[in-house]
């Protein structure tokens, strides 16, 4: 329930691809209890549970282009009018273009809710090596990484049932890498500079340990701008 007088948060996990936004959102969602939505997972569900959403995704996926921002904003609306998002919502890997942040702006508008943005700044370098030794769950989105975060065991439990059923991400390949960072570097890094002028962004340093970077960005949503 919200207290009255309460605004929805919208905070916003901002960054290039294998920056840690997806570990910190899971993190920054516990921590806050609010629920969290990657619009990359939304489409990887789609994709491997072969809906129409999935069909239509699935040649930018491969390719590590952007999906239409009509598709993609259409994709967020209805995700967000559901009744577990009225508090708010942390949101990983959206926006990324500026029409999208736009859609975003309107719909913290229609909600009277505050949105905040957290940019987890890591040197361009260090990504290619984050995504490479990236595995996944297939049930549950948790992220590993082989050395740096390594599952408890290969036969960890998965808090969707049984064990986790960890694989490599098909778009973790370094062609596909290459250009995610280069569509990074065109189309959402821009951003940064939106997100500056209305005063959302608060910039944290990626390259520290992953509990690190939690502890900087709930400082950073404590202290930083509140603008509406
Ligand atoms: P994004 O969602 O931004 O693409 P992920 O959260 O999937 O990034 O992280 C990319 C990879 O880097 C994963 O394998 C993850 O375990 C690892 N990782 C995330 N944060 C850190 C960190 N602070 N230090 C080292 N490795 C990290
Ligand atoms: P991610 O899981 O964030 O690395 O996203 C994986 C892929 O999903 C991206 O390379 C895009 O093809 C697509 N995608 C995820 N979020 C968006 C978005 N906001 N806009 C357009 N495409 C997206």
């Amino acid at each position: 329930m919200m207290e009255a007088g309460e605004k929805a948060r919208y905070i916003v996990l901002f960054g290039p691809p294998g920056a840690g936004k997806g570990t910190q959102a899971k993190n920054v969602s516990k921590a806050l209890d609010l629920p969290s939505v990657s619009t990359g997972e939304v489409f990887r569900w789609n994709l491997n549970n072969k809906t129409e959403l999935g069909r239509s995704v699935e040649e930018f996926l491969s390719k590590g282009e952007l999906v239409p921002d009509d598709l993609t904003i259409r994709m967020v609306r209805d995700t967000l009018d559901k009744p577990c998002y009225a508090k708010g919502v942390i949101l990983d890997g959206f926006p990324r273009t500026l029409e999208q942040a736009a859609a975003l702006a309107a719909i913290v508008s229609e909600n009277d809710g505050r949105l905040q943005v957290i940019f987890i700044k890591v040197d361009e370098n260090v990504l290619v090596e984050r995504i490479m030794g990236r595995v996944v769950c297939r049930k549950c989105g948790k992220v590993y990484h082989r050395k740096y975060n390594p599952p408890p065991s290969p036969q960890a439990p998965c808090k969707a049932g049984g064990m986790h059923d960890l694989e490599q991400r098909k778009d973790d390949e370094e062609e596909i890498i290459t250009n995610r960072i280069r569509v990074y570097n065109n189309q959402t890094a821009p951003l940064i500079d939106y997100f500056e002028r209305g005063a959302y962004l608060t910039v944290v340093d990626g390259c520290l340990t992953i509990e690190e970077v939690s502890g900087a960005i709930l400082d950073g949503l404590l202290e930083g701008t509140e603008a509406a």
